[in-house]
């Protein structure tokens, strides 16, 4: 039997994007959504969409996405026939490790969330967690390596 390992697969192009995104909103944090496949454990990073960081009481440590943004989102993945596979956000001057705050405002199961530390403008560490769990009472943030294509690769 074939072993399947939770993993999240992203080009070399678009992880570059998300990361660049971080430095560009430096020293606050941006945020925003990863659409492409799932084929079993792994999720497959197709597009990355950035969207605006709404919080504005704390846009260094916090992030949200505009729920009228994300519907947008979710049509735009539907014309494309792919779907949210996860969301990202950096950390400015912080280690690319999940907070509490970060576990009580993720809510789709199965979705992997990346974060990107940013130390002094320049991103450094990326890191996946898998969002795992039934619901809101027993969800949890699971480690997930990931696997980094060619920028040009094709799936
Ligand atoms: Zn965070």
């Amino acid at each position: 039997m074939a072993q399947f390992e939770d993993m999240l697969t992203i080009r070399q192009s678009e992880l570059d994007a998300l990361r660049r995104h971080g430095e560009e909103t430096y020293p606050y944090e941006c945020c925003g959504v990863m659409l492409g496949r799932t084929e079993g454990e792994e999720r497959v990073v197709e597009a990355v969409l950035r969207a605006g960081n709404t919080r504005v009481d704390s846009p260094h440590n916090r992030y949200h996405i505009d729920p009228r943004e994300l519907v947008r989102i979710q049509r735009e993945s539907r014309e494309r026939g792919l779907d949210i596979v996860g969301f990202y956000h950096s950390h400015p001057d912080h280690p690319a490790r999940w907070s509490q705050t970060d576990l009580a405002e993720a809510h789709w199961i199965g979705c992997s969330y990346v974060i990107t530390g940013v130390e002094q403008g320049r991103a450094a560490v990326t890191n996946s967690f898998l969002l795992e769990g039934t619901g809101e009472e027993d969800k949890r943030f699971v480690d997930e390596p990931i696997r980094v294509l060619a920028a040009e690769a094709a799936y």
